[in-house]
């Protein structure tokens, strides 16, 4: 019986997040087409106590929330237990027409791109909002770890910089997807997308990790092949050694910044050369698509 009520709350969690993206009005690129953001959703959970949350002390930063550290911070007065806890992530894949128009391009994000990077990350706030509404309104309590006043962007010496909560973190915690040379989650949808999660007082089954080795999905690590996002990166951001946040960080928010305003007429910014036109871009990746 407990285990049918819990794989029920999973079923209703999904489609709480899967019906806003599918019908609600609010998955917009905001353009003159009304064009949608994101495809349908993936949907995976991971245990509060799942020892990985520790782990990303060691492999991020100490200053990485685990789902107890934040769960307390928005509810001080409701002590809990991590294993009562359970991790909601999700994966919005990018649409089909927005990974086309930016395939094309070398230098600078297309305009669906990079209206998928700003108006796209107000539906992803939006669903974080909604998707906590409707465990409240259910009677659990559910935190969203990046819309906390609490989280922060922090100078890190290992990653020159990183945050208190990473949504591919946690995406990687809950079975969606292993991260490539670029530094992006590739899930079974690949790595146009973006991704969001929420912390929650409830209890449902972990989704399981189809791998066990962070950059399971990428052919430059499991066989030292691919390597094409290296040259689609316009500023020599990748490399065989990774992904150099500081030159990626420069282009984004300065040049590709002004671009996106002068070409598009908006406050906004994004690149995604890297997470479009590779074998990566819509699946996991095998030698056949090299
Ligand atoms: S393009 Fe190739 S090397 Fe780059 S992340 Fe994808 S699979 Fe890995
Ligand atoms: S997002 Fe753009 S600038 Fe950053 S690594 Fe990818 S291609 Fe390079």
């Amino acid at each position: 019986m407990a285990s049918q009520q819990t794989s029920n709350l999973a079923s209703w969690i999904e489609s709480v997040i899967r019906n806003f993206i599918e019908k609600s009005s609010e998955n917009t690129l905001q353009n003159k087409a009304n064009d949608r953001a994101f495809d349908t959703p993936l949907v995976g959970f991971s245990r509060g106590d799942d020892p990985i949350y520790l782990q990303y002390k060691e492999c991020v930063e100490a200053y990485h929330w685990t789902p107890l550290e934040i769960f307390s911070l928005a509810f001080p007065g409701h002590p809990a237990k991590a294993e009562d806890l359970t991790v909601i992530s999700w994966v919005l894949p990018q649409m089909e027409a927005t990974k086309a128009d930016n395939r094309k391009e070398t230098m600078f994000p297309a305009e669906r791109w990079a209206r998928g990077r700003i108006f796209g990350e107000i539906v992803n706030e939006k669903l974080r909002r909604h998707v906590v509404e409707a465990l409240e309104a259910a009677g659990y309590k559910a935190v969203a770890p990046a819309l906390s006043p609490q989280w922060a962007r922090k100078d890190s010496e290992r990653y020159t910089f990183s945050s208190t909560w990473s949504e591919r973190h946690a995406a990687y915690a809950s079975g969606l997807g292993t991260f490539g040379l670029c530094d992006g989650l590739i899930t079974s949808r690949g790595k146009a997308h973006r991704a969001g999660s929420v912390v929650a007082a409830v209890k449902i089954p972990p989704t399981p990790r189809p791998y066990n080795d962070h950059h399971a999905y990428c052919l430059f690590f499991t066989q030292g092949i691919c390597g094409k996002c290296i040259p689609r990166c316009p500023v020599g951001a990748l490399s065989e050694s990774g992904h150099d946040k500081l030159k990626c960080r420069q282009h984004i928010l300065s040049t590709a910044a002004e671009y996106t305003k002068s070409h598009y007429g908006f406050d906004g910014y994004g690149c995604g050369l890297c997470q479009t036109n590779v074998p990566c871009e819509s699946k996991i990746p095998t030698k056949k698509d090299v």
